[in-house]
């Protein structure tokens, strides 16, 4: 089926626009009162803030920096922080209210919230990009901490930078506050299974997938699209289980077995080589290609805006996984739903990361962590049970997983501030 509506590509690709098509449509559904869905539209906070640094040439430079709280109605917003050139408050916007839409999904007491500052760590020194970091986390102090709001890494931060986040906010409390953030180094108050929790999260809804279309992981063909933390883990965690993984599609082209491909000797090829293509058990083909080969899942854990309009139609999977954030655009999502395809949308398929972010932050503020073993038994359970109730909530309303999902968090996140009431 053809797209119903059409739009110049480049708004299709906006992720703001996505975001609110998909916001509106699960507001109409639910029959949402004017006043609600301004208050669930509207971020509950935004600072800009212009952190002064001292480059490693003596020279000063001013630096602009972001933090925006969506919601925090259903407990401390939570949300990543990204260093990069490009970064606007529209986008900062849009990822925070995101953030709240996937824990709301999955039902952790976590608003949302999203930040970032405007900077290309490429040219930065590792003194510079500590020194950016800390007065960005001293500039935000009276506005976050464990039960106000908890930041987490995000595109071009990691756990060092969470590191210098906890240790600022620290120094600035006279005591070290663990829980400010999440996706710390395990030596410093991390979580284990973080690692492999958005890949991990991954298996579990489509373990429970196939089992709502009565179908076996050794009869089940996987493409995946990325090779780097959701993807590779996932790739991992799924030939583990039994799967067929017959495509990886990375930056400079795909590789192909349709027996299936060994993962941890692909992963070892890669290391050594640089790149994935030319292993010797599989063809290299053409990364465009690969995409629409057949099969049975497909799960793009790359980047935003893969699927649009102009490819959606040549989809052959039966079941999308989203593991990347805003794979699909509204438009392709039509071309799927004519199609058939069977979609487990982002804010649910890609939740196990927030979720064991959940973990760390609750094994810090108890002191008390737990082993490997109990955090994926909590993480099945969560996914397990936020896949039943997106796709119970799917079939009593006849809509499509999207909106079901965004349905579910909007209805939990507007429960919420009618119990809570309008402080005044
Ligand atoms: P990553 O950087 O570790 O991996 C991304 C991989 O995709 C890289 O190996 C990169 O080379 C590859 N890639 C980039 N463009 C590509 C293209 N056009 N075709 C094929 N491969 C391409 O990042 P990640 O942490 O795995 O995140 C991937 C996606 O998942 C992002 O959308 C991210 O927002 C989302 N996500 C990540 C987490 C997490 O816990 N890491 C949680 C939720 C959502």
């Amino acid at each position: 089926m053809a797209a119903t509506t059409t739009l110049p590509i480049e708004e299709e690709l906006n992720p703001r626009l996505a975001a609110e098509a998909r916001f509106d449509e699960a507001a109409r559904r639910l029959n949402l009162d004017d006043g609600l869905r301004k208050v669930l539209r509207t971020p509950s906070r935004e600072i800009t803030v212009y952190i002064p640094v001292q480059l490693d040439d003596g020279r000063l430079e001013v630096f602009t920096g972001y933090r925006v709280q969506h919601s925090m109605v259903r407990g401390p917003a939570k949300g990543g922080i990204r260093f990069a050139p490009d970064l606007t408050l529209d986008e900062v916007r849009a990822l925070a209210a995101w953030m709240t839409w996937k824990c709301a999904v999955v039902n952790l007491p976590f608003g949302g919230a999203k930040g970032g500052v405007v900077c290309d760590p490429d040219l930065l020194s590792l003194s510079e990009l500590e020194r950016i970091t800390r007065r960005y986390t001293a500039e935000l102090i009276p506005m976050i901490g464990p039960e106000s709001d908890v930041a987490a890494p995000d595109m071009n931060t990691n756990e060092q930078v969470m590191a210098w986040m906890m240790d600022t906010y620290s120094m600035h409390m006279r005591q070290t506050t663990t829980a400010v953030v999440t996706g710390k180094p395990l030596d410093l108050g991390g979580s284990r299974g973080r690692t492999e929790a958005t890949g991990r999260g991954c298996l579990f809804v489509i373990g429970e997938a196939l089992r709502r279309f009565g179908m076996e992981p050794a009869s089940t063909r996987v493409v995946i699209q990325g090779f780097g933390n959701v993807g590779g883990m996932a790739a991992k965690l799924l030939s583990q289980a039994g799967y067929r993984i017959i495509s990886i599609i990375e930056i400079e082209g795909a590789v192909h077995n349709p027996r299936g491909l060994d993962i941890p000797a692909l992963m070892r090829h890669r290391k050594e080589t640089g790149s994935i293509l030319d292993f010797p058990e599989a063809d290299n083909i053409e990364r465009d290609e690969a995409m629409f080969l057949d099969c049975e899942v497909l799960l793009p854990a790359a980047k935003e805006n893969v699927l649009t309009s102009q490819n959606a139609g040549r989809i052959r999977a039966r079941i999308l996984c989203e593991g990347a954030n805003g794979p699909t655009t509204p438009l392709a999502d039509e071309i799927l739903a004519g199609k058939g395809i069977f979609v487990i949308p982002d804010i649910l398929a890609n939740a196990g990361g927030v979720t064991v972010s959940y973990f760390e932050w609750v094994q810090d503020r108890q002191g008390y962590f737990w082993n490997e073993e109990l955090i994926n038994t909590r993480l099945e359970e969560i996914m397990v049970n936020s896949f039943r109730d997106v796709t119970g909530y799917a079939d009593r309303h006849g809509v499509n997983n999207r909106i079901a999902a965004y349905m579910l968090a909007l209805d939990r996140v507007a429960f919420a501030i009618k119990l809570r009431g309008i402080y005044a």
